[in-house]
């Protein structure tokens, strides 16, 4: 996992394209890869109605939408393949980028006269200053969906970045569902003291930025810090003008306020990425006291279960997996989180050569690893864990159930699975590999040699319309 153990110390002489939000969308603009929608795109609905039909094609930008002096941006990384290229690494190689970042973070840079503070507002409404659109049919209303939550503990300094979706309940009010991760361990520690959590939301940042903020690391790294070793040097940042919270200087959007201590609203419903709605409850508050912006800002939105929002939760989490999975067990090869399987409940390994019963003991890792993660499969490395149609030929052509199934009922899993008792439920492991002892050639994958290799520009042609004639059949 130490791809890149050779470049730690030395900085890239070239930025990757990722580092840099416009010039990532002049990037996309310049292989066809980013549509201009017509101006005035409706906010309800509008909006993510077209953002889905591109989603995984091209990025779009909406002028005017609804009206909104703000132009909204939507489907920056919606594919691996360009989270690949934002890093400037082959796609085969994102998930070793990634982890190396993780284990070699740079500290950032903290600079003066940022642009995110280039236009200021103390009168907040957000209703007003922000084209927040609504997604799905039954969302509760409008949420901003790519706001980085950074936050900071005043007694280390340290910060933790993670987005949450956020429900704009008032002019400077927001509601947030807040999962048990470290933005959570950072607020309940001032809850119990009475205290606010000082916070920023930060909205559009580049696609580094953006992926490192989804990074799965220990509560005392600053997520911040992978953002630079992503960009192979120190993010600037800026000081917030009313809390000590340290934001991505370049950003286009910065809310700046508390987590309130001892207040819970209501919030919900909201389209999450199973393609459900998480209901809706008492959550978090979040009180705006200031927003800066760039002039004239670009408003990101994620839309709610589209492939930027799954993609975005499981390639880090397979950066993860993978590489603790590979801490225990060396066969093992590589890991996919299906978007089938949402992105968080399908997990398929792939391993080479395990010993006897290897497999089951990665299964039972794989399990436990997150409690999202609700059924794995693993195969062999003549299959490419990364083509769900190849998954499934392993498990119809290798798997026995009677056999090759392990259940575990009554486990941790995933609160928006709707199948679960308030998250409560079974895992199943499918060992789709070729047993040890297996017959010579019983499991061998029929090919044709050579196949590969052929040019086949050299050898076919669209056939023409005499085609008959060509062949002396009339
Ligand atoms: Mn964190």
């Amino acid at each position: 996992m130490d791809t890149f153990a050779s470049e730690s110390g030395s900085s890239n002489t070239h930025a990757p394209v990722g580092g840099n939000l416009r010039g990532w969308l002049d990037h996309l603009r310049n292989s066809d890869r980013l549509a201009l929608a017509r101006p005035g795109i409706a906010l309800r609905f509008g909006v993510a109605g077209v953002a889905n039909r591109l989603d995984g094609t091209r990025a779009s930008v909406f002028p005017a939408p609804g009206g909104h002096p703000v132009p909204v941006i939507s489907g920056l990384l919606s594919r691996r393949a360009w989270m690949a290229e934002a890093m400037g690494v082959p796609e085969d190689e994102l998930l070793a980028r990634l982890d190396h970042a993780c284990r070699h973070p740079v500290r950032w840079r903290e600079v003066t006269e940022p642009a995110c503070q280039q236009v200021i507002h103390d009168d907040v409404d957000l209703r007003k200053l922000l084209p927040a659109p609504t997604h799905n049919e039954h969302d509760f209303g409008a949420y901003i969906t790519a706001g980085l939550l950074v936050s900071r503990r005043p007694d280390t300094g340290i910060q933790n970045v993670s987005i949450h979706r956020l429900q704009i309940s008032g002019p400077d009010r927001l509601g947030a569902l807040i999962l048990p991760r470290h933005t959570l361990a950072f607020f309940a520690e001032r809850e119990a003291r009475g205290a606010d959590l000082d916070i920023a939301i930060v909205v559009g940042v580049d696609p580094l930025t953006l992926m490192a903020s989804q990074a799965v690391v220990p509560i005392d790294h600053d997520e911040l810090e992978i953002a630079g070793a992503l960009r192979g040097a120190p993010l600037p940042v800026a000081r917030c003008l009313t809390n000590e919270v340290r934001v991505p200087a370049d950003a286009e959007i910065v809310l700046e306020g508390r987590m309130l201590a001892g207040v819970r609203e209501e919030e919900g419903p909201f389209g999450e990425f199973p393609q459900y709605y998480g209901e809706r409850a008492l959550r978090h508050v979040i009180q705006v006291d200031l927003v800066t912006h760039r002039t004239a800002p670009m408003y990101h939105t994620i839309v709610g279960g589209g492939l930027e929002h799954l993609l975005l939760g499981a390639v880090p989490r397979e950066a993860s997996f993978l590489s603790q999975l590979r801490a225990s067990f060396s066969c093992v090869r590589d890991v996919h989180l299906s978007v089938g399987g949402t992105c968080r409940y399908h997990l398929a390994v792939q391993l080479e050569q395990p010993k006897p019963g290897e497999a089951r003991n990665v299964i039972m890792a794989a399990l436990g690893a997150h409690y999202d993660i609700k059924h794995v499969t693993v195969v062999d490395t003549d299959v490419d864990v990364h083509d769900p149609t190849q998954v499934e030929w392993a498990v119809a052509t290798r798997f026995q159930a009677d056999r090759d199934l392990i259940v575990v009922p009554g486990a941790q899993g995933s609160k928006l699975d709707p199948s679960t008792v308030d998250g409560v439920g079974a895992k199943m492991g499918m060992d789709a590999t070729v047993p040890a002892d297996a017959a010579e050639g019983r499991f061998t994958r029929i090919r044709v040699p050579g196949q590969d290799e052929l040019d086949l520009e050299q050898l076919v042609a669209p056939a023409p319309s005499d085609w008959r004639d060509r062949i002396g059949t009339a």
